[in-house]
């Protein structure tokens, strides 16, 4: 078996598998942000990758499933319950999809999710967030249910034989994997093996809510596209100009150009680089033909931050103003730079 594991930055682990007879793969759990190492894994060990599996509706990362599936057009597999409707090939306990010369089987286990499933392949289980080393998911978040965590970990998963290979979607503390024998035996979560104490022990975590919940449930849950993946696109097909490039600029021919301040109107009024002219980013769109009549005038949109710019600059180049770019940091950056503003009336 072709075998790789992958790690993000917070603790979010994702595995590419494959049969080494056919070249056939499977990605699972993949994060947004590793997008490009998964691409070049892939193309490196020559596999075609079949299905990418999202285990659980993921509320503290968002998910690569879409962005991969944009490269390689493989399906996403997802359980029944997934409410994602971006889901090609919705799967349910007992179904096995086939991968070459192996076989993935997959086990329903509600309990951290309602649509939480773990996949078997071989020797390995991926459990997703149901049972991790030295732990459990959580059971708190949406859709999650204790009761139904207790019957998918000792009902399911802990049914399986003791060298069963672990490979959890979550470990802060970079170990690879484990077993279900080692878990049955040190899991402190498993210790408690009657139902009502482990429900109880499992609503008594009182755990703080992951970062990027809301965004991560919502872009995941619906497919909508996170802040930094509108970020990244509108930055990979917009120009930037430098701080000193514009003040080089403005001393050399301050006339063949125009800036775009794309602020609020407070914000402009406190402070703009001499010569701007405002436009908020909200009415971008409906008055930008009114301020500039000749699409083939260079624009550069200007911001606080140099993030709201770049997708203002993107924006008026769908409008068909092909030349305009963003200012690189934004008045943060010109400020600090001890660069000159201007102040206007409110
Ligand atoms: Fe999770």
């Amino acid at each position: 078996m072709f075998f790789a594991l992958f790690r993000d930055g917070e603790g979010c682990k994702s595995y590419i598998l494959g049969c080494e007879e056919t070249c056939a793969a499977a990605i699972i759990d993949p994060a947004l942000d590793l997008v490009d190492r998964y691409i070049g894994e892939v193309g490196k060990q020559g596999l075609r990758l079949r299905y990418i599996i999202d285990t659980h509706t993921h509320a503290d990362h968002f998910s690569g499933a879409r962005a991969l599936r944009d490269h390689f057009g493989a399906p996403i597999v997802m359980h029944r319950f997934s409410p994602a409707p971006y889901v090609d090939l919705h799967v349910e306990d007992g179904h096995s999809l086939p991968l070459g010369a192996m076989r993935m089987n997959i086990l329903h286990t509600p309990g951290h999710t309602r649509d939480s499933m773990a996949v078997h392949v071989a020797d390995r289980l991926f459990t997703g967030d149901t049972l991790l080393i030295g732990g459990t998911g959580r059971s708190d978040l949406p859709s999650g249910d204790p009761d139904q965590l207790y019957d998918s970990l000792f009902g399911k998963l802990l049914a399986l034989p003791d060298e069963t290979l672990v490979f959890p979607a979550h470990d802060y503390k970079g170990r690879d994997n484990t077993t279900i024998g080692a878990e049955r035996a040190a899991n402190p979560r498993l210790a408690r093996s009657e139902r009502g104490a482990f429900v109880e022990l499992m609503n008594s975590l009182n755990l703080s809510a992951p970062t990027h919940l809301t965004e991560a449930l919502r872009t995941n849950m619906s497919g909508g596209k996170t802040v930094r993946q509108l970020l990244a696109e509108a930055g990979a097909r917009v120009p930037f100009l430098s701080m000193g490039e514009l003040r080089h600029r403005l001393e050399a021919r301050p006339n063949d150009f125009i800036m775009l301040d794309v602020r609020e109107k407070d914000a402009f009024a406190a402070g703009h680089v001499p010569g701007a002219v405002h436009l908020p980013r909200g009415q971008l769109e409906l008055r930008v033909n009114d301020i500039l009549p000749d699409p083939g005038v260079e624009i550069l949109a200007i911001c606080e931050f140099g993030k709201i710019s770049t997708l203002a600059a993107a924006t008026l180049r769908d409008l068909g103003f092909a030349r305009a770019a963003a200012l690189d940091g934004g008045m943060a950056v010109w400020r600090e730079s001890g660069y000159p503003v201007e102040q206007s009336p409110q």
